[in-house]
């Protein structure tokens, strides 16, 4: 490592990518650029970028980053930007359990999951929803009980993203009945080839395999392995759900859409495109709908702005992250019924030799998760209700009862 980590960070993307690459950026030429990225083996290149510490530069060396500050960190992953790599692993590891490990766990903890976490040879899932624990989470009933050096987790999750990839999850279980449901929580990480892991797949209404319901029957979990402090573990949930919400809210910076965009949906210029293919874009009807969409978008865009600057002044993602996604949710639904709209008749019956339709009405479909996935829209407006606007907290009889006191459905 060098004393300039620029001309390290340079040298890292000469070494790891096609000389034409490196042209195409001084030239400015993007086409050459993305049709590059097309070839690029994605899982490689992003564990190179993770093992010399580019995929979370500001992070401490001991746990996989390059000890930038936080103004160096950003101004490395624009020149990535500007290069246009791929530069987060898959899973929810980096975007949801790093923040949460950073902020609540021990050192040993920080040192063991971290680095593998910012290659992507460990991919993470998160197992908080149950079937009968999702927007109030906190009810949750899977149990983990203290046997010598280990826990032994009983208990059912469900909707779990990617589950049948992860190598590792972001477990939530109950280690005291006996307190109140917000706080007899722990907080683990938990490997998804231990024993008594079983995962069952769900085929989402898109014909995707995308979620999965998962099965814990004494499934041991090192001590070594907890997050966050005994009992604490509704707090570190805040740290993992603020996060979640912000990665959900579309405020992120992208230049190009991602090709595994999590949220799914056809952009607005996609849309504009379609109805130009389809000889709509003169009529008015059409123009004033593509005009709405286009302009909730450029709203959306500036509303953003407040989470992208809380989170570039190292502020933790906020209950405002909310509002974002809301939009996000409401935005990305809206745009997907006006395509749908668009293609009338050939949305639900297309031809042997036009498929284009199916890949509009598959992101359609994708999309109705939107106001769902990561807390549902009517419960960021309870957060936006009591949290930025103060309005009075939910009536709830049960509060501060023991959790074993209150009744589950
Ligand atoms: C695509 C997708 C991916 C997901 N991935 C994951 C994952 O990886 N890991 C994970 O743990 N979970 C995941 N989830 C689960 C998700 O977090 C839950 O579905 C969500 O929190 C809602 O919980 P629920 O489905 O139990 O609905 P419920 O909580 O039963 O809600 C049903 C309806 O009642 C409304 N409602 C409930 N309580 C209130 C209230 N107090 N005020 C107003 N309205 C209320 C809800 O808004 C909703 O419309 C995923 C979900 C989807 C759709």
């Amino acid at each position: 490592m060098s004393d300039n980590w620029q001309e390290d960070l340079l040298a890292f993307l000469r070494q790891n990518l096609p000389e034409a690459w490196a042209e195409a950026v001084e030239e400015g030429d993007q086409q050459t650029v993305l049709a590059l990225r097309d070839e690029l083996d994605n899982v490689d290149f992003v564990r190179q970028l993770g093992k010399s510490g580019w995929v979370a530069p500001d992070w401490d060396p001991a746990y996989g980053g390059r000890g930038l500050t936080r103004d160096q960190a950003r101004q490395a992953i624009n020149t990535l930007d500007e290069w246009e790599v791929p530069r987060t692993p898959r899973g929810s590891g980096l975007p949801l359990a790093a923040p949460t490990i950073l902020q609540w766990s021990d050192e040993a903890t920080k040192r063991r999951f971290l680095p593998p976490l910012a290659t992507g040879e460990e991919r993470w899932c998160q197992l908080f929803s149950e079937p009968g624990a999702g927007s109030d989470l906190a009810s949750l009933a899977t149990t983990a009980v203290r046997d010598g050096d280990d826990w032994v987790v009983n208990g059912q999750k469900v909707w779990t993203t990617m589950g049948h990839q992860a190598e590792f999850a972001m477990l939530l279980a109950r280690t005291d009945p006996d307190q109140p449901k917000h706080k007899g929580i722990t907080y683990f990480g938990m490997p998804m080839d231990a024993p008594g892991v079983e995962v069952r797949p769900l085929i989402n209404m898109a014909g995707q395999l995308e979620f999965n319901e998962i099965f814990l029957t004494e499934v041991r979990v090192p001590d070594a392995y907890r997050i966050s402090p005994v009992g604490e573990g509704w707090g570190a949930t805040h740290t993992t759900l603020g996060a979640e919400r912000f990665a959900l809210s579309g405020t992120k910076k992208k230049k190009r859409r991602a090709k595994d965009e999590i949220l799914g949906g056809k952009t607005i210029d996609q849309v504009i495109a379609l109805a130009t293919d389809l000889g709509l874009n003169q009529n008015p009807y059409w123009r004033q709908r593509l005009a709405t969409e286009w302009t909730n978008q450029r709203l959306l865009r500036l509303t953003s702005q407040r989470s992208r600057a809380n989170a570039a002044m190292g502020k933790t993602a906020g209950p405002e992250g909310s509002i974002s996604k809301i939009a996000k949710a409401s935005y990305n639904q809206s745009l997907q019924v006006l395509a749908m709209d668009l293609l009338g008749a050939s949305a639900t019956a297309w031809t042997q030799d036009n498929q284009a339709p199916a890949s509009f009405v598959e992101e359609f479909l994708r999309t109705r998760a939107n106001s769902i996935e990561g807390g549902t829209s009517e419960i960021q407006r309870n957060i936006v209700g009591e949290r930025v606007l103060g309005l009075p907290r939910e009536p709830d009889q049960f509060r501060g009862a023991p959790w074993r006191e209150v009744p589950r459905s």
